[in-house]
């Protein structure tokens, strides 16, 4: 019995989150009314004439470069007929032979392995209107405000052979995008769809079997969740000594069940031919250069400059890239003086676990970087609030009220005792108040340091400094042991 691969590749379309239509001037707002976002144009009426939409143009620029694609000098887009009640034009404005960008590339990583994946291309294209089975007698409804939203389409190489691997590229692409800041990915309300084409071969074979199409999965789960199925129906068939023919098929991710659409058109079908209403369009290397300037550093190579540049480790560079309003927020926590490292283990770890807490985001949470940095300038640096009551109170109590970290600390009364004398002070006070415990110490028990240490800290009430704390309770605790 011969063991199979599979091979696959994805088409993943991605609604531009522009503010307007990719062909007209009507809002591309979510959940309004049914049809209440529409004028001639997406509604196809005769007469009406598209104009392309300078800012999706940009947008596709954007994810071009970002998935290292050739980008052409000469596009066009051409008419990609068929019927469907949701589609009123009766044709898409899509991109056929001369699409903006091709050749590209995207990194992924599965189980800490890299790998490339190859994309054929990318085009432009616009979206079709909805249909709405419910609350319509038994019929049903066609909801145009979809119609024409700006959608990208990125095509890849078959160069995915897992269902783990296709889901790591549809997450990759969807981090890009959401990076760039061109798509909010919410695959919920369909902004970020996939169909996956899929084929197995006896493992050796290097040529492809016929290949059947998945369309419109609409989370990371169902992706891997329906390849698995897939493959195994299609190895299923080979075994029986079946064949699989080419079609089109929808998944059920309630029912987890994989049924034939149609069988499967090919481009002829769609007889394709230039869109007359809409002029080619001529990218210049001084349209390239513009965007080129405008792209923000991508989340790959901010994470090795991390690594490399400012010695962070793989797991803090990571968390800190994997969500651009986070490195954002390092990266000005940094100009104000503070040094990477501290500035990584606050916002990694103290400040992301206080956020987790008060289900808050770094972006949305109201805390100006300055602001964090002045706390933690006070900590790491100025040493005079202690790491304990910062993260306790200082920081939640900036949450709230917004009010600076020096301010918080002096009415709450944790600034550091930096007076020796006071210091001193309260440890004799402590080694006095103790007895026992001291005597446990002096009597040879080290470890009892440890809670002597902690009633100190207690009778200071979160204005200890630890560094100077301990060593001086030490020094004392053996002064006592020597004499004995
Ligand atoms: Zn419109
Ligand atoms: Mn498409």
């Amino acid at each position: 019995m011969p063991n199979y691969e599979a091979v696959m590749g994805l088409e993943v379309h991605a609604q531009l989150k522009t503010n307007t239509k990719m062909f007209c001037g009507c809002p591309t707002s979510f959940g309004e009314p049914p049809n209440t976002q529409v004028c001639p144009v997406c509604l196809g009426l005769p007469g009406s004439l598209p104009v392309v939409n300078a800012q999706a143009f940009e947008f596709a620029l954007k994810a071009a470069l970002a998935l290292h694609c050739e980008i052409v000098g000469f596009t066009k887009f051409d008419r990609k007929n068929y019927y469907y009640p949701d589609l009123p034009k009766n044709y898409q404005i899509s991109q056929f032979d001369l699409p903006f960008c091709k050749n590209g590339y995207l990194d992924i990583n599965v189980d800490g392995a890299v790998k490339r994946i190859g994309i054929t291309r990318i085009h432009m294209e616009e979206d079709a209107g909805k249909l709405v089975h419910s609350d319509h007698g038994g019929g049903s409804g066609v909801d145009l405000n979809r119609a024409g939203t700006p959608l990208l389409e990125i095509v890849s190489e078959p160069d995915l052979r897992t269902p783990a691997e296709a889901r790591a590229y549809m997450e990759a692409v969807a981090h890009i995008l959401e990076f760039l800041g061109i798509c909010d990915c919410n695959m919920q309300e369909g902004s970020l769809r996939c169909d996956a084409n899929v084929s197995v071969r006896p493992i050796g074979q290097t040529t492809l079997n016929t290949r059947r199409e998945i369309k419109n999965m609409n989370s990371f789960r169902y992706v891997e969740q329906a390849i698995e199925i897939e493959i195994g129906e299609q190895i299923g068939l080979y075994e029986s000594g079946g064949t699989v023919r080419q079609e089109t098929r929808l998944f059920n991710g309630d029912t987890g069940v994989i049924r034939t659409m149609r069988t499967k058109e090919d481009a002829q079908d769609y007889r394709y031919f230039p869109e007359p209403d809409l002029p080619p369009i001529v990218i210049t290397e001084a349209m390239i250069n513009e965007i080129k300037n405008k792209l923000d550093e991508l989340p790959e190579a901010r994470k090795q400059r991390y690594i490399n540049e400012l010695k962070l480790s793989d797991y803090d560079a990571k968390v800190l890239t994997d969500f651009k309003p986070m490195g954002d927020f390092f990266e000005a926590v940094l100009k104000e003086g503070v040094a990477p490292k501290f500035a990584s283990n606050w916002i990694t770890a103290d400040l992301q676990g206080i956020l987790k807490e008060h289900k808050q985001t770094i972006d949305t949470c109201g805390l100006e970087p300055k602001a964090v940095a002045e706390l933690i300038q006070l900590v790491e640096k100025d040493k005079k609030i202690n790491r304990a009551a910062a993260k306790e109170t200082v920081f939640p109590k900036m949450l709230e009220t917004k009010k600076s970290a020096l301010e918080i600390a002096t009415v709450e009364n944790l600034l550091i005792v930096a007076d020796t004398g006071a210091t001193e002070k309260i440890v004799e006070d402590v080694i006095e108040k103790f007895p026992k415990l001291v005597a446990d110490f002096v009597g040879g028990k080290d470890a009892v340091l440890n809670a002597i240490f902690g009633k100190c800290m207690g009778e200071f009430k979160g204005k200890g400094d630890p560094a100077v704390i301990r060593p001086m309770l030490e020094k004392k605790l053996l002064a006592l042991r020597e004499k004995k």
